[in-house]
């Protein structure tokens, strides 16, 4: 069989490219072009290149961005406070609190102060909680939203489908299992207490890995022809690698998201999609 690569390379291009002509056909009609604001805590090195990515796509598809350097020591009170001003602004449509926040600081308590209509990175429970209830304005975490993309622009049909989901962290595996079910997915969680995974994984139609051990599944363990979504990074000595052994997969499988370039470009990709969702429902604007 020949496995097809999923391009997230190219698909969060042509994500860029319709959300850019959005922003221009919106600024061309007299309104300001969204922003997005990132609030960064500390000198985490790996965090300081994140943002400086966030920073550069929102210029891609000419939308504003500023980030808000704030030393290891801020208060929680001074980011809260900040917080605060950034969701009185009518000139920011996104709030972005980079994570990890430095020793000190209480992450839920800050998440928790982002206004759900900012939230952008889609952890405030009550976008968790609407998106629970499938309500279409709830902002959704971009990993799993930017994997649907994937599946959707590769013209692969959910709806019916066995789809197992290896991980149930909040940012990942949790969304991730209910935007397969919202799609009409039939879709099974696996995750750290698992007994029979090996069974569970011969089922699944489409299969999305996100445990954060490197090459931890392999070809032999899923079914022909299913389709792989490989979420995890790991910087090892000899190269990046994700969750899955991709080599093993090659002949087996029918799709795979390679690590590089699969799911990563299309984590900052929906970052820019949520900014502009957040951006058209404060305006009411309703782009064509
Ligand atoms: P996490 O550590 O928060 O969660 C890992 C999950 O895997 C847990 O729910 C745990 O129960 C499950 N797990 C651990 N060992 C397992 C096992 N042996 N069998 C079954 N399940 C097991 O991780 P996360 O934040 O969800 O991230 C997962 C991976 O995805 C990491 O490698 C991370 O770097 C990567 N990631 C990539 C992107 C991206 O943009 N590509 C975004 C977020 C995370």
């Amino acid at each position: 069989m020949e496995t097809k690569l999923i391009d997230g390379k190219q698909i969060a291009r042509d994500v860029r490219a319709e959300l850019k002509e959005k922003v221009k056909k919106a600024v061309s009609a007299g309104m300001k072009a969204p922003k997005l604001v990132v609030i960064l805590v500390g000198e985490d090195p790996a965090s300081k290149i994140y943002v400086n990515n966030k920073e550069k796509a929102c210029g891609w598809v000419s939308m504003k961005s500023e980030t808000l350097r704030m030393p290891a020591e801020t208060s929680e009170e001074e980011v809260l406070a900040k917080i605060s001003e950034l969701n009185a602004d009518p000139e920011v449509n996104g709030i972005l609190v980079q994570l990890p926040l430095p020793k000190g600081l209480d992450e839920q308590k800050i998440l928790l102060a982002i206004d759900p209509a900012k939230d952008v990175d889609g952890f405030h429970p009550m976008n968790v909680g609407k998106s629970a209830v499938g309500d279409a304005s709830a902002l959704v975490s971009c990993t799993p939203l930017g994997i649907m993309e994937l599946l959707h622009r590769s013209g692969i049909q959910v709806s019916g489908k066995r789809c197992v989901v290896a991980g149930r962290s909040n940012i990942v595996g949790k969304p991730m299992a209910r935007l397969l079910l919202a799609d009409n997915g039939t879709v099974t969680v696996c995750h750290s207490r698992t007994q029979d995974m090996d069974q569970i994984l011969k089922e699944a139609d489409i299969f999305v890995a996100a445990v954060g051990k490197p090459k931890m599944f392999r070809g032999e363990q899923l079914k022909d022809g299913a389709v792989v979504i490989d979420v995890g990074i790991h910087h090892l000595d000899d190269g990046i690698c994700g969750d899955v052994d991709t080599e093993s997969c090659m002949g087996k499988v029918s799709y795979i998201t390679p690590v590089p370039g699969g799911v990563g470009p299309m984590t900052i990709a929906m970052l820019l999609s949520n900014t502009w969702q957040a951006y058209c429902t404060q305006n009411n604007y309703k782009a064509d």
